[in-house]
């Protein structure tokens, strides 16, 4: 058996950066750059102004106040998206909206609230440097600068810098595409009422929705029955497609577990099977006709708990993602818990921030199957191979299960 850090690095040694793609910048969301963007223009493309007022030439400020205001003549008016026609002279200002291009002969903008309206002149109330609230071109992006790099996470800010920057593709970190098999005789499909005995697949909807949630492409290939013939066939028509294959289910010491056997036979292999951990110890990773397998346990929970350790940093890895992990706090413990040592403990929890401190509980039942348990969680406490008795009030970490 191994520890929890072995098979997880063993496992993402396994995984390298998959090919890349052009898309549309609205499917970037939530994507890796596969490319450097440079600025193929200065933005904003030239001067304009930062506010509603008037365009002027700021030595004609000096010494305005409100008592000694100073009266300029009004040239043009200048919408936003429109080109000024008239240089401004001594004594002049152009009426000028957000965004208005500057007038040649202005040297900045005197807001709105600082002036007076007189007929065709208006009346400067303050004194103003220049340059005030005029935005210059390049003061955002510089023609020719590099503004998004290969490797960068997508986020909506930078969605919106590549539209500004007119790209309207940007290349990326190709999606993984996984194909999910569930195992077991006692399953059926979720469109059926489960006779005596049998059980929904819910696993491999749980999974694909997993899958989804960090950026995978979950391909469900329904349910392999305990024959190893029946797994063979659904592992084989897995690796046509898939970057990665899961399975739930069937990986235990049951008679009729053969995950590992299909894994172990033919060019096929087994790299490890069982990791010191709670819930969640039956994990297999092998490759089935050089396709990465990842066997996880059947019991919904552990199914689930599995995916979070092992698979999603490793379709993060596909997808170039730097950051593998999930954010490690550490909170509170509002209740004793008490475990054998041996293997770390992975406790469906609940937690909670009250004054800048964290304060975690559990939800309760911890059995590997009862999944609504994982419904209320938003996080998992994790507890050390070799504790055995945590206290109230100790500190622990906890793995948040949302970033
Ligand atoms: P196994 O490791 O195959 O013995 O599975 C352990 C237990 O997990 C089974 O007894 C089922 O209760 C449950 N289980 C296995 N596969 C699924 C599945 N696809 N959906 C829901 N529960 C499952
Ligand atoms: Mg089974």
């Amino acid at each position: 058996m191994i520890s929890v850090e072995e098979a997880s690095k063993t496992i993402l040694m396994n995984f390298r950066k998959l090919g890349r793609e052009k898309v549309a910048i609205i499917d970037a969301l939530a994507r890796v750059a596969g490319e450097d963007v440079y600025a193929a223009y200065d933005i904003p493309g030239a001067a304009n102004s930062a506010m509603d007022g008037y365009a002027v030439r700021h030595r004609d400020t000096a010494g305005a106040n409100r008592r000694n205001p100073v009266s300029l003549k009004i040239v043009e008016h200048i919408p936003a998206g429109h080109v000024p026609q008239k240089k401004i002279r001594r004594g002049e200002a152009a009426r000028i909206m957000t965004g208005g291009l500057i007038p040649a002969g202005a040297d900045a903008v005197i807001r709105q609230e600082d002036t007076k309206a007189a007929g065709t002149d208006v009346l400067v109330i303050a004194e103003i440097a220049a340059g005030k609230d005029i935005r210059f071109a390049g003061e955002d992006v510089q023609n020719g600068s590099l503004v998004i790099s290969q490797g960068t996470f997508i986020k909506p800010a930078v969605i919106g810098m590549l539209a500004a920057l007119g790209r309207t593709q940007i290349s990326v970190y190709r999606r993984p595409r996984v194909a999910i098999i569930a195992t077991g005789d006692e399953l059926v499909a979720v469109t059926r009422k489960p006779p005596a005995g049998k059980i929904i697949n819910s696993n491999s909807y749980a999974l694909s929705a997993q899958v989804l949630a960090c950026g995978g492409m979950p391909l469900m290939l329904g349910i392999a029955r305990d024959r190893k013939k029946d797994l063979q066939r659904l592992f084989k028509s897995a690796t046509a497609s898939a970057d990665l294959i899961i399975s739930s289910g069937g990986v235990s010491v049951g008679d009729f577990d053969f995950v590992k056997t299909v894994m172990k036979e033919g060019g096929n292999s087994l790299h490890f099977w069982r990791v010191a951990m709670k819930p969640g110890k039956p994990l297999a990773f092998g490759e089935i006709e050089g396709v990465p397998v990842l066997g996880l346990p059947g019991n919904p929970v552990s199914t689930m708990v599995s995916f979070e350790q092992f698979v999603r940093p490793c379709l993060l890895k596909m997808q170039g993602h730097e950051n593998l992990f999930r954010p490690l706090i550490k909170a509170v413990l509002m209740e004793e818990i008490r475990k054998k040592a041996g293997a770390r403990h992975f406790i469906r929890a609940i937690v909670k921030k009250e004054k800048n401190k964290y304060f975690v509980s559990s939800t309760g039942g911890q059995g590997s199957g009862i999944l609504s348990s994982m419904v209320l969680a938003n996080a998992l406490i994790v507890l050390a191979e070799n504790a055995t008795k945590v206290k109230k009030g100790s500190l622990v970490d906890v793995q948040l299960l949302a970033d």
